[in-house]
């Protein structure tokens, strides 16, 4: 008799739905599982804290396409792992969690770590599920898989009674399930598309704005020609750039404000009209623009604005339907338009106050000077990882992408601690593919203090990430030494240290030293440029270059009241 356990039909199953990643924290129950996924042929990435594991997890599925998994031990282990799916669901994302738990004979009986795994994880997924017996795991499996990436993409858990893991079948009782196909594509409707042009045509001020969406959906192709082709000027989401390159001449992210706030029809490409582009409403949008809005789930259309067009659909399949019909009548929008113009003379000015506070070279530098070196130096096709609150928006604005999914933040959720994790998969991947592109980290002090401790992982598998904390020595902004000094000499810091404050120049890359990867404390734009040169160079060990920054550098003054914190 061929006999499989429990831990390794968890295994194959994953690999044969093409599941090539696992990230995770390993303890009783799930240590075989992790072991069957290695002699599977899944690469195991062992994590040191469940969320980031869980992070790391879902940069995978969204780089692509295919989720990575997520391997936990029960009751706390899943409870850190949350935060992960809950951040993957509102990306959406696709990643499979695994969840180990109590015996299946000790349940209600206050075993270790028991929890209603199962129910916890419903708020956080689109499907969770325990598979019944050994027989019905490839199929629980398959499910979470598909689930993830069908319709729109999220997370799902699967929960393995901790008793199922060593349990033994005889194979040829367990139904071998296929691997599920991608997902599937639908086209937009014909009325639909007929009207979305004529309304791209009637604009005086058309817009398109590209989200993440268009990214995960691997729209680059066609939306280049649609963008070229139509003339139209487009505005990146924070994780839609690079889909187009920034340096795009049809790009008026230099512009951001005013071509959101003046235009009359917005064709949105995969972005919900939430937070990050102010609800579609005014005061920052137009009160009577239309939105032609393209985006494969039906609930989404409406939020917030009605649409004058919905094409519900994949947005690659979409865009190749508006282009048939512009390369049909071979309409342009014209380039000599006022709103062009406008747009174009206000990327110039905006273009001019960022690089007189680039330019400075006052030491502690300020941010503007720390992104203008960063950016000479980083290479093309470099994989930006970003987090932190001014880190992440000045960032955003300085740090061109050149190429699509290159781009990992905060996202929807506006989660700081998913860097490292992010990080730790895009790098994960490059040496395991063996392609040649750097991954950095570019974090606020703060947002690193999450998962810092990801560094051993980093120095472990001895993955060449390039970690740029920009310390200002606290959350927004904290204090200088003398000042932290004068307040300890006051008194008890817990009644009158600043809430925002952390350690004034704390030596985050004595964490990276400490477990053997290169540190670098980085005060003046010299030291910068040469520490990333250094690491740049390294294609061995990760690097940690510790800028300090002066703790009262803030976002340069910005037209609107309301943009002056990180709302973006
Ligand atoms: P951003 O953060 O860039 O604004 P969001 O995450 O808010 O982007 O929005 C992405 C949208 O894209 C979601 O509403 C999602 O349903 C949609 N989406 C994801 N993939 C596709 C696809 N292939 N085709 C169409 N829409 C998609
Ligand atoms: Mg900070």
């Amino acid at each position: 008799m061929d006999e499989v356990t429990g831990a390794q039909l968890i295994a194959e199953s994953l690999k044969a739905q093409k599941v090539e990643y696992m990230f995770g924290i390993v303890g009783v129950p799930v240590i075989e599982v992790a072991m069957a996924a290695q002699a599977a042929g899944i690469k195991y990435v062992g994590m040191r804290n469940e969320q980031a594991a869980c992070y790391a997890a879902s940069a995978i599925g969204y780089l692509t396409g295919r989720p990575g998994s997520c391997l936990v031990v029960s009751g706390p282990g899943l409870i850190h792992a949350l935060g992960g799916m809950a951040n993957a669901n509102m990306n959406c994302w696709p990643v499979v969690v695994i969840g180990g738990s109590s015996d299946r004979n000790q349940e209600t009986t206050g075993a270790f770590q028991e929890f209603p795994q199962v129910e916890t994880c419903r708020l956080y997924s689109k499907f969770s599920a325990r598979p019944s017996s050994l027989e019905a795991i490839p199929s629980v499996i398959e499910k979470a898989v598909r689930t993830s990436m069908y319709g729109r993409p999220g997370a799902c858990y699967v929960d393995i009674a901790g008793d199922m893991v060593n349990a033994k079948v005889d194979r040829s009782q367990v139904r071998v399930v296929s691997c599920c196909p991608p997902a599937p594509v639908s086209l937009a409707d014909h009325g639909g598309i007929t009207e979305a042009i004529s309304v791209l045509k009637a604009a005086k001020a058309p817009l398109i704005i590209i989200g993440k969406g268009a990214a995960y959906g691997r729209a680059e192709t066609v939306l280049k020609e649609f963008v070229e082709r139509s003339g139209l000027p487009f505005l990146p989401t924070p994780m839609g750039k690079g889909v187009l390159p920034d340096d795009h001449p049809n790009c008026v992210a230099a512009a951001r404000s005013r071509a959101l706030l003046q235009a009359d029809v917005v064709l949105l490409l995969g972005a919900r009209l939430n937070w990050i582009l102010h609800f579609g409403l005014p005061p920052r949008f137009n009160p009577n623009v239309k939105i032609i809005q393209v985006d494969l789930c039906p609930e989404e259309m409406g939020n917030n604005v009605r649409p004058a067009v919905a094409l519900l659909g994949d947005i690659n399949a979409i865009v190749t339907q508006l282009l048939t019909c512009i390369r049909k009548d071979g309409w342009t929008y014209a380039s000599n338009t006022e709103w062009w113009s406008t747009l174009k003379q206000k990327m110039a000015a905006n273009a001019k106050t960022s690089k007189a506070l680039a330019l400075t070279e006052t030491v502690p530098m300020n941010y503007y000077t720390v992104f203008h070196h960063i950016s000479q130096l980083l290479p093309h096709d470099c994989i930006i990882v970003s987090e932190g609150a001014n880190t992440m928006d000045i960032g955003r604005t300085m740090l061109n992408n050149y190429l699509p999914r290159h781009r990992l933040d905060a996202g929807t959720f506006g989660t700081m601690g998913v860097g490292l994790g992010f990080a730790i998969a895009a790098a994960a991947m490059e040496k395991s593919e063996d392609r040649g592109r750097r991954v950095v980290c570019v974090e606020g002090d703060s947002a690193f203090g999450f998962s810092g401790m990801e560094v051993e992982t980093m120095c472990r598998y001895n993955l060449p990430v390039v970690i740029i904390v920009v310390n200002n020595n606290g959350i927004y902004s904290g204090v200088d030494p003398e000042t932290w000094k004068e307040m300890s000499q006051m008194g008890d810091l817990t009644s009158i240290a600043p809430p925002v404050s952390l350690l004034p120049e704390a030596r985050y890359d004595e964490v990276m030293t400490a477990f053997g990867g290169r540190g670098f404390l980085v005060r003046t734009v010299e030291e910068l440029r040469s520490a990333l040169e250094l690491s740049l160079s390294d294609w061995e060990k990760p690097s940690l270059l510790n800028v300090l920054i002066d703790p009262s550098s803030d976002r340069k003054q910005q037209e609107f009241p309301w943009l002056t914190r990180s709302n973006l």
